[in-house]
């Protein structure tokens, strides 16, 4: 039996060392235990292509073909690793979105913590660091997860933003060029509110958190604002609400105006992302805004009572190394916000920006090690945390927390232990149910979403 698999190109674009072996071929024997597999690796151009045939032929059982599949996973990891002279990457085999979530997976197949930590260590390959670092999430969610398992929480998509950042690969639309279509979408938006507003109310459901996203909502005018806040106040039941993140995101679209009536509708949670606090870099990645402005609304937004701030901040933007990035770390700490989310720069195909980010591995690793040290020192506690492809040094997106300002939406999303109805165009809602998620999504494409509200064709499948 022959066994075929692919590591995509994403997987391994970093790696520049093996781009330089392009042309050799390398033939080797990997024994996974009791039985052996042949492992063929062949590398082309930016690509690795791994076959491995199993030399046991009365291979049947499904269990033995995920066995398998970890078995050449491995393999192959050990030989590319062996390669460029260090682990492929900290996380080992686990290339998941949400390696935390695995932790649950084995506590449910009746694993001890130190089961647990042995298993990911010896079989998936993940380095002590970031197996401790996986446990400390843990440790930080324990008290919410039971509170927050089948709640029902609300996403709201703003797809607009007033400019494109240049490493952006989500679907945003910039005002400049469809500025006519904002307000006929936030119409669309109301509709859609209108529709999941009767729905809930119907059944008498709780919404356990609520978060505008996008995109960059603070886009919106003010009276934008007023008209979508006081609709999901007349139509979503809020007092059980524990969690009402609205993300300002650039802060050159948030004034003071704007500030006041989210306040007044009872937002509880503000994110203002500055990503940087270096002016140049900023300019460099087609941000319109500046640093002393993200210091402008931050104190604002204090000082109108916002007491639960978010700021967002990227390792490895152009440009920046070590001592770019301590200085913006270093800034924002002295700000004292109540949660930093920290994200490593991923490059996708639809980010404007094509040159990787300027980090080795070793300074990736550097950065990340120093985060987490800092953030330690200053109160900082990571509480969740997710991967993507493509990441500078194949680290990690983690959202840091002072005591008592976890959000509990961050956690929902990322462990999928609670519902979520996603509105606007874009939006993927989930279903739990009995262990399984079901997904279902609304078009990205604003004007094909607004044709499905136009003809009411709402998904009903949270029932
Ligand atoms: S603000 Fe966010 S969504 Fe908008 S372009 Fe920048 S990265 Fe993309």
């Amino acid at each position: 039996m022959k066994i075929n698999c692919n590591i995509s190109p994403e997987f391994i674009k970093y790696i520049d060392e093996l781009i330089l072996l392009s042309t050799e071929r390398q033939n080797l024997t990997f024994n996974g235990g009791k039985r052996e597999i042949n492992l063929e690796i062949e590398v082309k151009d930016d690509k690795v292509i791994c076959r491995g045939e199993y030399l046991k032929k009365e291979y049947t059982h499904i269990e033995e073909k995920a066995e398998l599949k970890l078995m050449l996973k491995r393999g192959i990891f050990q030989v590319l690793s062996k390669i460029i002279g260090r682990p492929l990457s900290p996380w080992g085999i686990l290339t998941g979105v949400r390696p935390t979530k695995v932790i649950q997976g084995f506590i449910d197949d009746g694993l001890t913590i130190e089961e647990i930590k042995r298993e990911l260590q010896n079989n998936y390959l993940v380095s002590p660091e970031k197996i401790e670092i996986m446990f400390k999430i843990r440790e930080e969610q324990k008290n919410l997860l039971g509170k927050l398992q089948n709640s029902f929480n609300i996403y709201i998509g703003i797809p607009f933003c007033p400019s494109r950042c240049s490493y952006c690969s989500f679907t945003s639309y910039t005002t400049n060029r469809s500025k006519n279509l904002v307000e006929p979408y936030l119409q669309g938006l109301l509709e859609e509110i209108n529709f999941y507003g009767n729905f809930i109310k119907e059944r008498d459901i709780n919404i356990r958190t609520i978060y505008i996203g996008g995109g960059t909502p603070s886009i919106l005018s003010p009276e934008q604002i007023q008209i979508l806040l006081e609709r999901i106040a007349k139509k979503f039941p809020l007092d059980k609400v524990i969690e009402y993140t609205f993300e300002g995101g650039r802060p050159d679209t948030l004034t003071e105006e704007k500030l006041k009536i989210i306040k007044d509708f009872g937002v509880n949670r503000l994110s203002i992302n500055p990503q940087t606090m270096n002016n140049s870099t900023l300019e460099i990645i087609g941000r319109t805004h500046t640093k002393e402005q993200f210091i402008r609304v931050f104190y604002k937004a204090k000082e109108l009572g916002f007491n639960w701030i978010n700021t967002d901040l990227i390792i490895g933007l152009t440009d920046e190394g070590f001592n770019q990035w301590r200085n913006t770390l270093e800034e924002v700490i002295a700000l004292n916000p109540e949660n930093i989310t920290v994200h490593s720069l991923a490059l996708k195909r639809a980010a404007i920006q094509k040159e990787k980010s300027p980090l080795t591995f070793k300074e990736a690793k550097e950065i990340m090690d120093f985060t987490y040290s800092i953030m330690g020192e200053n109160g900082y506690n990571p509480y969740y945390l997710y991967r993507q492809k493509a990441m500078a040094g194949n680290q990690e997106n983690v959202g840091f927390t002072k005591s008592g300002f976890i959000s509990p939406y961050n956690v929902v999303s990322i462990e999928e232990i609670g519902n979520v109805l996603a509105l606007g165009s874009g939006g993927i809602s989930k279903v739990v149910k009995e262990g399984e998620i079901i997904r279902f999504s609304n078009p990205k494409d604003p004007n094909q979403y607004l044709e499905k509200v136009k003809k009411s064709l709402f998904n009903v499948e949270i029932v």
